[in-house]
């Protein structure tokens, strides 16, 4: 049954423990939600059975930043706010990474007035970007397989060094249908 039966009696795996080591931590990426708007709800819906996020190990959210590695920042960032957000990264421990979601949180998106953080990245580093206003469940995913596909490939952020910011960006997958949409009447 399982592994087990695959390897012969007595077998063994070699393997590196840096392998061992990201494998885990991609398959249990812990977020920590920093909603504030309407990109909020399509976080949420990721962890619905529809999308169902723990098909990739990152559906324990976590509200508690010490125990996250995963920021999820998901809305327009007032400049009220800007601290909090600011002190709930530092106070996450790296390895950690940063997803932006939606326009509002990478650009401000359609709040170009003074009291609106004209994008996360000028104050945190972002390592994926996931476009849309707002972005569906399945876009959000894919940052989060960016990051696992990180994870895998690259390794580990420097240790004790400074953090660099991956900054990927997620091509948009949403095609536009023709509008207007042709309406049929019941004769
Ligand atoms: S990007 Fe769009 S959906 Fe997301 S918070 Fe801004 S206005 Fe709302």
């Amino acid at each position: 049954m399982g592994l087990e039966s695959a390897l012969p009696v007595d077998g063994f795996l070699t393997t590196q423990l840096r392998h061992v080591i990201n494998w885990s931590r991609r398959s249990s990426l812990w977020p920590m939600p920093f909603a504030t708007a309407c990109c909020g709800i399509e976080l949420m819906a990721t962890a619905c059975s529809r999308y169902d996020l723990a098909r990739f190990g990152a559906e324990v959210m976590r509200f508690s930043p010490r125990q996250a590695d995963l920021l999820i920042v998901a809305g327009r960032i007032a400049v009220k706010m800007l601290p909090v957000l600011q002190r709930i990264y530092e106070q996450m421990p790296e390895p950690k990474w940063v997803i932006s979601m939606g326009a509002c949180a990478s650009t401000g998106g359609v709040f170009d007035t003074y009291a609106v953080v004209q994008g996360c990245d000028q104050f945190i580093p972002v390592d994926v970007y996931v476009p849309g206003c707002p972005p569906r469940p399945e876009q959000l995913i894919e940052g989060v397989m960016a990051i696992q596909r990180h994870i895998d490939q690259e390794g580990l952020p420097p240790p004790g060094g400074k953090r660099v910011p991956l900054g990927l960006v997620l091509q948009p997958t949403h095609a536009v249908r023709p509008q207007p949409v042709g309406l049929t009447l019941p004769s």
